[in-house]
């Protein structure tokens, strides 16, 4: 607890106790959580948590770049607590968003951006994922086979 207070304190951000639990939480939830899945985990340990304070924890936290937003579909923002530079998949069955190395981004040269300076970048696929592919395959056998 006590590293994060001084992570957020290097990134000029005032280390309260919301900004801290948001922030650990995100450090350990990979699923790309939204705002209100954040808030009823929290909630457990902090019952006077209101769902303003963790909106506005995720705002402060993304303003001074500890997290990221993600927003694949218009009416819906996850956030990330892991800003290396990467992708993002998102599968439509399950909703779950998984993180996608970019370990050819060198390979990705873009003609039109040659002279271009890149401040930031968001790249995403959207698809379903092998786990539900899988489930997919499994319920169409047993469809056939009664
Ligand atoms: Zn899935
Ligand atoms: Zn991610």
């Amino acid at each position: 607890m006590q590293k994060i207070g001084q992570e957020l304190i290097q990134h000029g951000i005032k280390p309260s106790l919301i900004r801290i639990k948001v922030y650990d939480y995100l450090k350990k939830d990979k699923d790309h959580p939204d705002a209100e899945k954040i808030f009823t985990a929290l909630r457990k340990e902090i019952p006077t948590l209101s769902l303003t304070s963790v909106y506005n924890a995720l705002k402060v936290l993304t303003k001074n770049k500890l997290i990221r937003e993600i927003m694949i579909e218009e009416d819906e923002i996850r956030y990330d607590g892991f800003i290396e530079q990467h992708a993002h998949f998102k599968c439509i069955k399950c909703k779950k968003i998984f993180d996608v190395n970019l370990k050819y981004k060198n390979y990705l040269k873009f003609d039109e951006l040659k002279k271009a300076k890149i401040l930031d970048e968001h790249i995403y696929f959207i698809g379903i994922c092998e786990n539900c592919l899988n489930k997919e395959i499994v319920e169409h056998d047993r469809k056939n086979k009664r």
